[in-house]
């Protein structure tokens, strides 16, 4: 098992207005979190800023640009998405972390091995180590557009990072987005590539108002977007559900090179934006669970890159979760014992299950 957390405190420099949810504290609990991983012998390295032709993958150039523009300046984008001075190079640097971690994890020795050893679909044999690396940064990225800033987010992080990993070679890349929020960027960017599978678990009706079960993408694409729709106070126990009957089948169908996490952590029953209940260690639950896929399915490649969560002590103990969760190999980390009872799960698996069936063995 090898870890590398990527975090910086360039991170603080992206500044909001005040009373603002995605605050420069969050940036502190990060580096928080690393400060602590990096004493327990975990590598911990800074990011690199994302090139213009990174970002033009998934962004349109002109929006680029624009953003570029706003450098040295206070910029309100849309009503909740804002720059400050140093914003741009931040956002630059949000995206080069999750670049960066996929090229942690996708070194070239390793593609040339899995050539070698991979005709089919499956591993016929013998677990690869898992190589994970842990991006955390601000400003988040799923809500950004190919040419739209929205809901805190310039650049979209994690397609970034997708479109990258193809780029090098990674013939399917899976994103799974467990942010309380839909990721309407990620979903539209790559809603019609099946080279790409999103799969999304998010509180619905809610912000941004996309990723009902229905949204299953586009033309070839169709099938390739999979939405787990949960209504308001969802409890572990629903997103284990979810994990053990959609999440983990589609991906172990689909067979990814690579899995990569859109990590928010504001589903958590302390957020103050959004209505889930879910607890601290439900975020380290998700992470063994993918853990395990990556370990079955994309030769142990395994790249999270933080989202939204807006309560610091959630953001520090679910965080602290997850890089305990990696860090413990191939032991599973359990989900916490059901302490109540809820059948939000059931009906968002059952609208995915009817939405999917044709293009997904799922019961
Ligand atoms: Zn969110």
């Amino acid at each position: 098992m090898s870890l590398t957390l990527i975090c910086s405190e360039r991170f603080s420099d992206h500044q909001t207005p005040p009373g603002h949810p995605e605050r420069v504290e969050r940036a502190e609990v990060m580096n928080a979190v690393a400060a602590q991983a990096r004493a327990r012998g975990h590598q911990v390295t800074a990011p690199h800023p994302a090139s213009v032709e990174q970002l033009a993958r998934v962004h349109a150039p002109e929006y680029v640009a624009r953003i570029a523009e706003t450098g040295g300046r206070a910029v309100a984008l849309d009503a909740d998405t804002y720059t400050s001075a140093e914003s741009y190079g931040i956002a630059l640097l949000a995206a080069g972390a999750a670049v960066d971690a996929v090229k942690l994890v996708m070194s070239p020795e390793r593609s040339e091995d899995r050539s070698l050893q991979r005709p089919g679909r499956g591993r016929p044999s013998g677990r690869p180590e898992v190589n994970a690396a842990l991006a955390m940064v601000r400003p988040p990225g799923h809500h950004a557009e190919r040419a739209r800033a929205m809901g805190f987010c310039l650049f979209n992080n994690v397609a970034v990072a997708a479109a990258h990993a193809r780029s090098e070679g990674a013939k399917r890349v899976a994103i799974v987005d467990y942010d309380v929020h839909h990721g309407n960027g990620t979903q539209h960017i790559f809603e019609s590539d099946p080279t790409v599978l999103y799969v999304s678990l998010h509180q619905f009706p809610f912000y941004p108002g996309t990723g009902a079960a229905d949204e299953i993408g586009r033309g070839e694409g169709t099938g390739f977007t999979v939405n787990l729709p949960l209504e308001a106070g969802a409890v572990d126990e629903d997103y284990r559900l979810a994990f053990s009957e959609v999440v983990v089948p589609v991906l172990s169908e689909y067979d990814p090179d690579l899995l990569l996490v859109s990590a928010g952590v504001d589903a958590h029953e302390r957020d103050p934006l959004a209505g889930m209940r879910l607890t601290s260690g439900a975020f380290a639950a998700m992470t063994s669970e993918l853990r395990r896929v990556a370990e079955q399915r994309s030769d142990g490649r395994l790249v999270l890159v933080t989202e939204g969560g807006y309560d610091l002590r959630a953001l520090a103990e679910s965080l602290e979760g997850v890089v305990e969760s990696l860090a413990a190999g191939s032991s599973d980390t359990p989900w916490p014992a059901a302490a109540v009872a809820s059948d939000r799960g059931r009906v968002a698996v059952n609208a995915a299950k009817r939405a999917l069936s044709a293009y997904w063995k799922l019961g």
